[in-house]
């Protein structure tokens, strides 16, 4: 049986990752966009990710040369009419994405499935844009998604069943790590947790309680680096049901409970300091290269997937 056609839509920061990993496991890809520069952009980063696949030893030169040629690109939409699942990363805004769904459904096969790669749009918020809100589902993948397993499926409440197996089937077949969700929330699962470790942080930046270098330090050199062998919750069997619910009890009522972003953030977003493509957000990044300090967390990321790999802590291989 030939290997089922992916189409992908939007070839920015992250469609160009998503075209790769399904090239590279094979699959024939359509990928569109509606402004025909992004495609050279697309290309030459999926080839320097390649390199670094093969310099890493994650991919032999020959199957990366291989991955290139099965990407194929337009601004029609309707060259994804071959897709079996088209994954759509345009821009976060529920808006841009009801709109292109529009313009992309009468192009359809009625069994293509259809992915959204949304951060945080809950897609109740776009299912009836898209005329098959039963073949509807998220494929939310991280960044790089090249290097990093994860993919959030949610069945949304008129997703079917056979959608989110069929889109588990497909991910797992290229070699991903999807996780299923089973309620449509904003932010899904990662992003929740992501945002109520960030709110909680500001919070005690803001009370003066730490500053935010020692704040990232603390985290990411403390609980964090057991975070891939023993997560969230897990780590608490670790630690003792006894002593989690009493520390529980001391410290959950004076954690933040903000229902809104902070001055500090909104301050800095509302005056154009947006983070590193600004140069400036909570710190100075104006002595920074975007692109290549983007390319060194990259390769940072291949070693310490690598040292886990290693060290026998991806506990699902
Ligand atoms: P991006 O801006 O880098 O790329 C979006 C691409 O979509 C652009 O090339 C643009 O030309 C194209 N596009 C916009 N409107 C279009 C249309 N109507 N028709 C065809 N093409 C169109 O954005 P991104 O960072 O790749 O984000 C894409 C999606 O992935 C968003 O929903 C975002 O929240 C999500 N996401 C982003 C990240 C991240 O770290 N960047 C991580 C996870 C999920």
């Amino acid at each position: 049986m030939s290997a089922e056609t992916i189409g992908v839509l939007g070839a920015g920061l992250m469609g160009h990752g998503i075209a790769q990993i399904f090239a590279a496991a094979g699959h024939p890809v359509v990928m569109v966009d509606a402004d025909p520069t992004a495609f050279d952009r697309a290309r030459a980063k999926i080839r320097q990710n390649l390199d670094l696949l093969v310099e890493y030893e994650w991919l032999d030169a020959d199957a990366a040369d291989a991955v290139l040629p099965r990407i194929g690109t337009s601004t029609n939409l309707a060259a994804l009419r071959p897709a079996d699942l088209i994954i759509e990363a345009v821009a976060e805004d529920a808006e841009v994405k009801r709109e292109v769904y529009g313009k992309l459904a009468p192009h359809l096969r009625p069994e293509t499935i259809l992915a959204t790669n949304t951060s945080s749009i809950p897609i109740r918020v776009l299912a009836d844009a898209t005329g098959r809100p039963d073949r509807f589902t998220t494929t939310h993948f991280f960044r790089p998604a090249y290097i990093i397993p994860m993919v959030e499926v949610t069945k949304g409440e008129h997703t079917s069943e056979a959608t989110v197996t069929r889109v588990l089937e497909l991910l797992r077949g290229a070699g991903l790590r999807p996780v299923r969700i089973n309620v449509d929330l904003p932010g899904q699962v990662a992003n929740r947790l992501r945002q109520a470790l960030f709110r909680e942080a500001l919070d005690l930046v803001e009370r003066g309680v730490i500053s935010a270098e020692d704040i990232d330090e603390l985290a990411g050199l403390s609980f964090g680096p057991r975070m891939p062998l023993m997560g969230v919750i897990r780590d608490r069997d670790l630690v003792g049901l006894d002593i989690t619910t009493k520390g529980a009890e001391r410290v959950w009522p004076d954690l933040s409970n903000a229902a809104e972003p902070h001055a500090s953030l909104r301050d800095l977003a509302a005056d154009g300091h947006l983070g590193l493509k600004t140069g400036r957000g909570f710190c100075d990044w104006s002595d920074v290269d975007f692109a290549a300090y983007w390319t060194k967390l990259e390769r940072q990321q291949l070693e310490i997937f690598g040292a886990l790999r290693r060290a026998d802590a991806l506990p699902r291989d």
